[in-house]
């Protein structure tokens, strides 16, 4: 399929590769996991305000739906295209199987720049795209989110959409809804949560304490500001924190609680804002600290960046944040790697407790969230950290392959249709 020869998806690929190669893994099931299980490429004509129509391009990829449900983030960026969508939907499938969630993985995209869009308009847009995408998604079928670009507002029009379609109210099609209409506790904070719970098993396996270490944070959106704000709660000095404008950086600790009063004022660029030095987005990989937290896009540690890394831990809140060639780089400097589809599976687990709870119509409370999401976290953290020493291989290698094992089992066990 040459929509899908991208860098991201062959980073994917690559990855799954190697996993697999490790694991033997049967080569029927390894040809047909290469490769999404469905793919939907929608044109969404939009009315924007001045009256011409535009047409934006949407992506909806089911990578694998033998374990339940496929599940997976929509993603509004300019560059979105089915290369990513597809690659993105893959590591959810290896994410949902690591934590041990009945999904496989999904994705989607609509290839827009959502702060040019007046309110009016990214309504219409969401509209279009959700009615575009209808035949695939369903609480049984495709369970969409948030994810970079989109927001609780995005999921609440395309849960408004899939219900007047069908003539009731269905919460349960989307996670990372609004409270109001079926969205949980905790949601929000949740893949920023779990990079903390992963990051501080990591600091106590590597016998760090808490308050001598200091954290850099690429991106300042959902994951990054929840991230930055949990780590600074525990106890950790925050000393960096950039968006895509850039950042800034603050050797003593910049304030991060009031740094996000006045970053979501919105008024000021957040490198503009008076807490500390400005950084460059490359600077900021390079700081010396003990955790970097790369919250941002893919591919942003690279072959040319890495051997500049100079931190102890890096926690990959971002998803495919590293590059083939630079995983290699960072693991040769001994870096402690806690790879993508284990650190930011928080989002994709509240988001179970979410669907969970709608089904139910049962509603849990905040504790009840935070002590699962830690249970579930730590739990795949030490396993990954155990299997990783039994077969002698990497964080990374180790996650993909538990994650790949159990879709293997599944595979294996319902047996090839027709
Ligand atoms: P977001 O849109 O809320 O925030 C993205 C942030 O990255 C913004 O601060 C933006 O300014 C910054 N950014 C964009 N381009 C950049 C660049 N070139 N350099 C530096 N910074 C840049 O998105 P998010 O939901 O926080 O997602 C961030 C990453 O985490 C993505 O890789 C996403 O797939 C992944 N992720 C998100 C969730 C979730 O629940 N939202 C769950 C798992 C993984």
């Amino acid at each position: 399929m040459p929509e899908l020869d991208t860098p991201t998806f062959r980073l994917a690929v690559a990855q799954f590769d190697q996993a697999a190669s490790l694991m033997d893994l049967d080569s029927n099931l390894r040809e047909r996991l290469k490769l999404p299980q469905r793919s939907l490429t929608v044109s969404i004509p939009v009315r924007m305000d001045d009256g011409h129509v535009e047409v934006f391009t949407g992506y909806r990829v089911q990578h694998d739906s033998s374990r339940g449900p496929s599940k997976g983030g929509i993603r509004y960026h300019p560059d979105v295209n089915m290369g990513e969508v597809a690659a993105l939907a893959m590591w959810m499938t290896w994410k949902c199987a690591l934590a041990d969630l009945p999904y496989g993985g999904a994705k989607g995209g609509v290839a827009v720049a959502p702060k040019q869009l007046s309110r009016g308009e990214l309504q219409r847009l969401t509209r279009r795209y959700a009615a575009e995408i209808f035949p695939l998604i369903g609480p049984d079928k495709d369970v969409p989110a948030p994810d970079v670009g989109t927001d609780a507002q995005v999921m609440a029009w395309i849960m408004d959409t899939y219900s007047q379609q069908v003539g009731f109210a269905v919460p349960g099609v989307v996670t990372g809804k609004p409270l109001s209409i079926g969205g949980s506790l905790g949601r929000e904070e949740a893949t920023g949560r779990g990079v903390v719970y992963v990051t501080l098993e990591a600091l106590r396996h590597l016998n760090i304490d808490i308050r001598s270490t200091t954290v850099a944070v690429q991106g300042f959106g959902n994951v990054g500001s929840h991230t930055a704000r949990i780590m600074h709660e525990s106890g950790a000095r925050v000393i960096a924190v950039s968006d895509v404008n850039g950042g800034l950086y603050n050797a003593n600790g910049l304030d991060i609680p009031s740094l996000l009063t006045r970053y979501r004022e919105g008024g000021q660029p957040l490198n503009a804002l008076p807490f500390g030095e400005k950084v460059t987005n490359d600077e900021l990989l390079k700081l010396e600290c003990t955790v970097l937290v790369p919250a941002a896009l893919s591919e942003q540690i690279t072959a040319r960046n890495a051997s500049h890394l100079r931190c102890r831990i890096l926690a990959e809140g971002a998803n495919g944040p590293t590059t083939l060639e630079a995983d290699q780089i960072v693991q040769e400097k001994g870096i402690f790697v806690i790879p993508d589809i284990l650190a930011n599976s928080g989002g994709v687990i509240v988001s179970y407790f979410e669907w969970v709870q709608d089904a139910q119509r049962f509603f849990w409370k905040a504790s009840d969230i935070q002590n699962r999401l830690q249970d579930i976290m730590t739990s795949a953290f030490g396993r990954t950290l155990e299997f990783a020493g039994s077969k002698r291989t990497t964080m990374r290698m180790a996650a993909l392959m538990s994650g790949i094992d159990k879709v293997a089992q599944a595979h294996l066990h319902r047996g090839l249709y027709p």
